[in-house]
């Protein structure tokens, strides 16, 4: 096995709750049980949803309960040469095009189609600008998705499958409003670093499969994937900056993380924060 690397890139828009603190420390213990190499990537290219500082705060929440990245944290902000690359890679290979249709386009396209709008999420991209922009200018670049389902097996989930041409579609790659996608930028970024396992929250499990395509169509290897269990509130939602989920408070680190380490089955205790993660590395392995 290659050198295990592996990673943590909450997107700063807000500082960590009870959720992402689940799926920071389960990707640290991995990379420490591992002997791997541990990073933070900050996701900043949702440039709208970011918190100006927020950064700042998760590394110093990090910092705080002892989870201190093995190599300087990189921001996805001042990548965009890298991501551009790599469009440029699938566009000539014909693997992306540019589209040029507005949401309303999509929807008039897919209600002439008798597509039956989706519950919830994306419209499902009817592939209209395949064959060419028709006249229209060009407002994002989307990738052809529509090859066979995209299986993998996840560690913890066991093994998983996504028709990706139906249940996504084409996708979008550079957006309308100028800004890089996440699919894009966290597979090129997980390429370029070397990520060989990929430790995150549940809630990111749905992705996967578009990642693992991208990956296919740029000739990148695929991770191992590993999807933490969601920490769900008293009301059963899954907690997010969305349904207010309130920031962690790192003055009591071994409070934060014997409430990490539940969910993921980690028992651990310790006077100090460095005695708590070696004995949290340690449950890791024996689980
Ligand atoms: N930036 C993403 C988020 O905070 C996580 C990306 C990932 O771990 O792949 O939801």
């Amino acid at each position: 096995m290659s050198h295990y690397r592996g990673r943590f890139a909450p997107s700063p828009t807000g500082p960590l709750h009870a959720g992402s603190m689940v799926a920071a420390l389960a990707s640290w213990l991995d990379a420490r049980a591992h002997g791997g190499t541990w990073l933070v990537r900050i996701e900043d290219v949702d440039t709208p949803r970011c918190v100006p500082g927020a950064d700042q705060v998760i590394l110093d929440q990090l910092a705080a309960c002892g989870l201190l990245p093995d190599e300087p944290p990189v921001w996805q902000s001042a990548r965009g040469p890298l991501y551009q690359q790599a469009l440029d890679t699938l566009l000539a290979a014909g693997l992306a095009y540019p589209c040029g249709c507005t949401r309303s386009d999509i929807a008039r396209a897919l209600a002439a189609s008798g597509a039956s709008k989706p519950r919830h999420g994306e419209l499902v991209y009817p592939g209209t600008c395949r064959s060419g922009l028709h006249g229209k200018p060009p407002r994002a670049v989307r990738v052809r998705a529509d090859g066979p389902a995209i299986h993998w097996n996840d560690r913890r989930l066991g093994p998983q499958a996504q028709p990706v041409a139906e249940a996504v579609g084409d996708f979008v790659l550079h957006r309308a409003d100028g800004l890089w996608a996440y699919q894009l930028a966290v597979v090129v970024d997980d390429h370029l670093q070397g990520i060989t396992d990929v430790v995150r929250g549940e809630d990111l499990a749905d992705n996967t499969p578009r990642q693992i395509l991208l990956q296919r169509a740029l000739g990148y290897a695929t991770p191992r994937y590993l999807h933490t269990p969601l920490v769900r509130d008293a009301a059963g939602e899954k907690l997010s900056k969305q349904t207010g989920a309130t920031a962690v408070d790192v003055t009591d680190p071994l409070a934060v993380l014997t409430a990490a380490g539940e969910p993921l089955g980690v028992a651990a205790t310790g006077a100090t924060v460095g005695e708590w993660l070696a004995a949290a590395v340690r449950a890791w392995h024996a689980r």
